[in-house]
């Protein structure tokens, strides 16, 4: 789950990492008087107009904007910025809408560095990466100049050492700056650290983390994404208990892929791709090698799995026509691979719930079915008699074959 730079600045702020002043608008008017706020609160009238998105890039799209001239000036960026359609590099070509902003004091910047943290999962640990070339596309960096990346991995039996804080510290130079600038950043990342294990994050990035032209250290950006299997521990009333997030009230809707939300709500495990290809399978290991080998024969004719989706062992038929109308009712998709190993799963509960949802939408493209396992007879016995155009695969590699030259024989 991804938040807004807002709520992960706040998130920040209660476990002690720096951050400027600001407040969350959701109209123009909000804007204008929180520019207000912070122009008394901070004495100086230059504040930042800042699109909340679940993407980054956005001061290059457009959506981050000083305002030197007062609270007259933020509330015409918020008129400009609120509402648009912002496009950046994380987006995609058809960007996202702008629903809410962030008015955050404006500050005097020396220097921009790089501060995220993820799980380096071969080694088992939470990684810090540091870099002195903050403010830019780190995955720019990483191609082209890895060497100035600086990381250190943290042991969980002991965690984040005062040594290695330092180590990263002295690699961005923080040793130039005024005295305390390396104690400062010491605690910023000690109390990152404490983020990501009690939060339960994913992922941590502070784009740029900021020397101030007095020396301070100050996280001028915010991005977190929790990892989803710790949702229980968010939940209100786990929240309540332990002071931890409460997801709920940190979840945007608007932001997130309306399939893969109803998907969620229908408790099934799906996440949208960018192929062409519908998927519909049981069990998340076969759904993994189903995607594998639509890529394997598919990728010279520009074939590729469109969605993953595990219905899971024990799902219903309602849930399996729900997943397979929203296979079909996605525009991208120009043709279905249903690959079924029935174990726990019964074929001909996947069978009547195939049926069904064609039968109610009406399957226009073409549809491959492997079946296997328990019930299969039942299961085809089922598809035979649907009077459905169905091809049967006699495997997995047939079945992905069939698929490609379903979809090149359209074009
Ligand atoms: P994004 O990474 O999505 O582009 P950022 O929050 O990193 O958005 O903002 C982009 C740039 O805007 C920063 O690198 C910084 O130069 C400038 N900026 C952002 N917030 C402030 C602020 N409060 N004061 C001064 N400059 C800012
Ligand atoms: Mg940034």
């Amino acid at each position: 789950m991804k938040i807004h730079e807002y709520q992960g600045k706040q998130i920040f702020q209660k476990y002690g990492v720096p951050i400027p002043k600001g407040y969350p608008a959701f109209t123009v008017e909000e804007a204008e008087s929180a520019a207000k706020r912070l122009a008394a609160e901070t004495g100086s009238g230059v504040v930042v107009v800042k699109a909340q998105i679940h993407a980054g890039g956005r001061g290059k799209g457009g959506g981050v904007k000083v305002a030197k001239g007062g609270a007259a000036e933020a509330r015409q960026l918020a008129e400009k910025i609120l509402g648009m359609q912002l496009v950046t590099h994380q987006t995609g070509p058809e960007g996202q809408k702008v629903r809410r902003l962030y008015i955050e004091q404006g500050l005097d910047i020396d220097r921009e560095l790089y501060l995220g943290a993820v799980i380096d999962r071969d080694r088992r640990r939470i990684v810090f990466m540091a870099s002195t070339e903050g403010g830019v596309e780190i995955e720019k960096v990483a191609a082209e100049t890895p060497e100035k990346i600086l990381t250190v991995h943290v042991d969980p039996t002991v965690g984040l050492q005062a040594f290695q804080a330092r180590q990263l510290a002295f690699g961005l130079g923080l040793l130039k700056h005024k005295k305390d600038t390396v104690s400062q950043f010491v605690k910023l990342i000690s109390s990152l650290y404490e983020v990501f294990v009690e939060e339960d994050c994913t992922l941590l990035e502070i784009n740029p983390l900021v020397v101030l032209k007095n020396g301070d250290i100050v996280a001028l950006d915010a991005k977190i994404n929790f990892d989803d299997s710790a949702d229980y521990r968010h939940t209100p009333a786990a929240a309540q208990a332990t002071g931890r997030a409460n997801w709920d009230e940190l979840r945007d809707p608007t932001e997130e892929d309306p399939v893969e939300l109803e998907a969620k709500q229908a408790g099934l495990n799906y996440v949208s791709l960018d192929g062409n290809v519908g998927c519909l399978v049981n069990g998340a290991g076969l759904a993994m090698a189903t995607m594998d080998i639509i890529k394997h024969y598919g990728e010279k004719s520009g074939v590729a799995p469109a969605n993953f989706l595990d219905v899971g062992g024990g799902a219903t038929q309602e849930q399996v026509t729900k997943a397979f109308k929203m296979i079909l009712s996605s525009p991208k998709v120009k043709a279905i691979f249903v690959n079924i190993f029935g174990g726990i799963m019964k074929c001909d509960v996947i069978a009547a719930g195939v049926v069904a949802a064609a039968k109610d939408l009406g399957l226009k493209v073409p549809l491959v079915v492997r079946l296997e396992g328990t019930n299969v007879e039942l299961g085809r016995k089922i598809l035979n008699e649907s009077g459905l155009a169905i091809s049967a695969a006699s495997n997995m590699a047939d079945g992905a074959q069939q698929i490609v030259r379903a979809i090149s024989g359209q074009r």
